[in-house]
């Protein structure tokens, strides 16, 4: 074994033993479907509410592997371990009820379906059941936005979901995190490289699916400086395969996970919402038409991205905001001209220094 492969293992291992101590936190039945709206620009270009449900399913497979999963991930902490048939059976008819509780077709012009996992993996979610939650929504939305892996975008999947759907009305988004499969192993663990990104992006676009991206915004063991550099090439990258939109997504601090040991011990800190600026005016410049969404959780908080404390809710504002409408402008705004923005450059620059180009091994 290469002395890299060995520290690998050595983080993994760990990441490995958070996600035994997390999967004690969770719950072995429940059926609680989280919802929430947020104000997002729908395909026909009005800005309009979408609404977000949280599906109750079993979560992500892939953060069960001994290997733990990603470094920064606590979603499926909130998913039972083991929702029955008859759970999977209710979603469509309660989602539907919830939607209709707040606000119907008359207010909503998008849903999305979030699993803490893949919505595609039938593992967590059955084709039929897939197919029930699509066509309950299919003609009383614009768009229906999923998440999922891309070992799971393929021709059975695909054909599956496009059964009871127009595909130009789907949405699929991709955790991808980064396009450099350095960072994608040494500090996500995401266990996706770029070549697989590509090749599921074209399979969705032989589709005609949208593509939406993610990116995360300063995953551990890199420097500030490294993470921005990271996020603006990977929205590059992203824009010259030329996906539909991309989310920004910085980093918060969830509950057992690498992230947070790191936290706890002052090795990591989440991004200064001046990187969350950046990267998102650089991306936005970057990719014109393209959506750029950049919406941070927890800003302002410990354990999401902040800056000096005076002006992180005109930030985040400003950014919702920019998310919602895509005009450019939106980010010049006077607000945003706060005195911290000189100690952030000395501090991202400082650190970038003191360790080493930008990359630091603590493993
Ligand atoms: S980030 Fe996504 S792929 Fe990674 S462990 Fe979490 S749910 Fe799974
Ligand atoms: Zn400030």
């Amino acid at each position: 074994m290469r002395a890299d492969e060995n520290k690998s293992k050595v983080y993994t291992q760990e990441v490995g033993k958070l996600r035994i101590y997390s999967t004690t936190l969770r719950k072995e039945y429940h059926d609680k479907i989280i919802n929430w709206v947020d104000q997002v620009l729908l395909p026909d270009g009005t800005t309009g509410e979408a609404l977000t449900f949280v599906l109750p399913t079993r979560g992500c497979k892939y953060a069960t592997a001994s290997h733990g999963g990603c470094t920064m991930c606590t979603l499926p902490t909130d998913n039972p371990l083991a929702p029955t048939i008859e759970l999977l059976n209710s979603l469509p008819k309660r989602t539907l009820e919830i939607f209709n509780k707040k606000g119907g077709k008359e207010r909503f012009g998008a849903v999305k379906f979030y699993t803490s996992g893949s919505f595609l993996d039938r593992w967590e979610l059955p084709f039929e059941n897939q197919r029930n939650i699509i066509s309950t929504f299919v003609d009383i939305v614009q768009e229906i936005t999923i998440e999922t892996r891309c070992e799971y975008v393929t021709k059975k999947n695909l054909d599956n979901i496009t059964s009871v759907m127009d595909p130009q009305k789907l949405t699929v988004a991709i955790g991808q995190e980064t396009t450099n499969d350095e960072i994608n192993r040494r500090s996500i663990n995401k266990g996706h490289t770029f070549k697989q990104f590509k090749r599921a992006v074209k399979k969705l676009q032989s589709y005609n699916i949208r593509v939406k991206g993610y990116i995360l915004l300063k995953p551990v063991f890199i420097s500030e400086l490294t993470a921005l550099k990271d996020a603006i090439q990977t929205g590059k990258d992203m824009i010259a395969l030329g996906v539909d939109s991309i989310s920004i997504n910085p980093s918060y601090i969830g509950k057992a996970t690498l992230m947070e040991k790191l936290f706890k011990g002052d090795e990591y800190s989440p991004p200064w919402l001046w990187t969350v600026y950046f990267a998102t005016l650089k991306i936005k410049e970057l990719a014109g038409d393209i959506t750029v969404i950049s919406d941070p959780v927890a800003a302002g908080s410990d354990r999401g991205p902040s800056n000096c404390g005076k002006c992180d809710k005109g930030f985040k504002r400003i950014l919702k905001e920019f998310s919602s409408k895509q005009n450019i402008e939106i980010l010049f705004d006077e607000e945003l001209a706060c005195s911290c923005q000189e100690v952030y450059r000395s501090a991202i620059n400082t650190e970038h220094i003191s360790c080493g180009f930008g990359v630091t091994y603590h493993y």
